[in-house]
């Protein structure tokens, strides 16, 4: 087979660039070791549930899923603005106070000194509207570092922030650039964190949608990678011009030795069958780092944003943990956040993710080349933001650089 471009990989990064292709009339050809699209994005049907593997939202702030998606047909429901936070044995809403005004009132008082909700208040205003790239020229630190840094109160920190943002970037530890932290914030204070109504993999199927499937191969692993050639597991060997490789860090320093080896963040979701929703389910439940709730980070209640996520009269728990743990350890946490009604939780599945985020200590420059050789691209998260937004930006800059022959200028 010869043709111009060959893609690897059919996640949000591989799937972007084969739209741009195809639009610009491009002969261009995907493989794929998975037998269907979506790469990290993926949903599963059990029981009549929707089970995402593994906890994720689209932010409607996102620009290039702004630009990209078709938002209504993917039918988002959104999680309200802020979270439940546990603290002295009881949930409290911490809320938005523009955004969810009568949560926020009826909600105090809450686990924040009154200068860290002016503090909060003042970033917010900060980031919000302020163009992605001068956020990431800002000289960068730790996010824990970046917290003590904006003076928030221990308390703050410990029931809200690190919670929050462990359960965003999966860094127990929260290294995590600086910047990657100040962007996310800015698209929460932009939008909303939402889930489509059939389930996270809608976004992927939605980009392969109008790709002719004579073009797609699942279940087509590569083996071998150079400039101007694949060569499948199989032995056979596939020409083109140019080749895109849309895979994951580490599998793109496998392909392709030399490139530097991305280490990755895990995460394990846990997911339940409740006969009713606990109080205030539409909101994220955020867990502090508490020796008896330990692996707990995050717990949130799909079917209560996008009912879709469970059959008629029952309800979906999505529980997460930052690393694996044995179900019985996990049900204990729970009976001290819920109580009793875990009795009634009924386990569907289990994912361990060893590979779910790359690490971002440094982000430096923000989004790297797509050209690494003559002919020879990269793309996906390991290039710029470990996120769908980043993932889909850097499919697009790849198919740009091969269309014009120039690296696009960043967003
Ligand atoms: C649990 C979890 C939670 C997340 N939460 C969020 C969130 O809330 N918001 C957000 O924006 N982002 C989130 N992310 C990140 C986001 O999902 C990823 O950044 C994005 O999906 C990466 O897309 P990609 O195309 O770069 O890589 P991938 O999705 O990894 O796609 C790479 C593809 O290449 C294929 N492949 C690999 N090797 C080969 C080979 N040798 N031959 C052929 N094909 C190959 C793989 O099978 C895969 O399909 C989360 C990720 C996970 C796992």
């Amino acid at each position: 087979m010869h043709c111009q471009v060959i893609i690897v990989g059919a996640g949000v990064a591989g799937l972007s660039c084969a739209r741009f292709l195809e639009e610009a009339g491009i002969d261009w050809h995907l493989f794929e070791k998975a037998e269907g699209p979506g790469g990290r994005v993926r949903t599963d049907e059990v029981d009549g549930f929707l089970l995402d593997r593994g906890f994720q939202v689209l932010l409607s702030a996102y620009p290039e899923a702004r630009r990209r998606l078709d938002y209504a047909e993917l039918r988002l429901g959104s999680f309200p603005s802020g979270a439940r936070v546990f603290s002295g044995n009881r949930w409290h809403t911490f809320a938005d106070p523009l955004r969810e005004p009568t949560a926020a009132m009826v909600s105090l008082p809450v686990p924040a000194t009154v200068p860290d909700l002016w503090r909060l208040a003042k970033w917010k205003f900060r980031t919000r509207g302020k163009d992605s790239f001068s956020l990431l020229e800002q000289p960068q630190q730790s996010t824990a570092d970046l917290f003590r840094a904006k003076r928030f109160s221990r308390k703050v920190r410990y029931h809200f922030l690190e919670p929050f943002f462990r359960g965003i970037l999966l860094d127990p530890e929260l290294r995590v650039s600086s910047r990657m932290t100040e962007l996310t914030f800015k698209y929460f204070s932009e939008g909303s964190a939402c889930l489509p109504e059939s389930g996270m993999e809608a976004i992927p199927r939605q980009l392969a949608k109008p790709l002719p499937l004579n073009r797609l191969h699942f279940a087509s692993p590569i083996d071998r990678v150079a400039p101007g050639a694949v060569e499948l597991a199989d032995g056979k060997r596939l020409e083109a011009a140019a080749i895109v490789l849309a895979v994951d860090g580490t599998e793109a320093a496998r392909l392709l030795p030399g490139l530097p080896e991305t280490g990755f963040h895990k995460t394990t979701t846990f997911y339940f069958d409740l006969p009713a929703l606990p109080p205030q389910g539409r909101w994220l439940h955020l867990c502090p780092d508490d020796p008896g709730l330990r692996p707990l980070n995050h717990i949130a209640f799909p079917s209560a944003v996008r009912p879709s996520y469970a059959p008629s009269g029952r309800h979906l728990a999505s529980v997460n943990l930052l690393q694996p743990a044995a179900e019985e350890e996990v049900r204990q946490g729970l009976r001290r956040l819920f109580g009793d009604r875990v009795e009634d939780w009924r386990l569907l599945r289990r994912y361990d993710i060893p590979r779910a985020l790359p690490f971002r200590e440094s982000l430096q420059p923000p989004q790297l080349p797509s050209e690494v050789d003559r002919g020879l691209l990269l793309a996906g998260d390991h290039r710029g933001l470990p996120s769908l937004n980043s993932a889909m930006e850097s499919g697009r800059r790849a198919a740009v650089t091969l269309l014009t022959g120039q690296e696009p200028a960043s967003d």
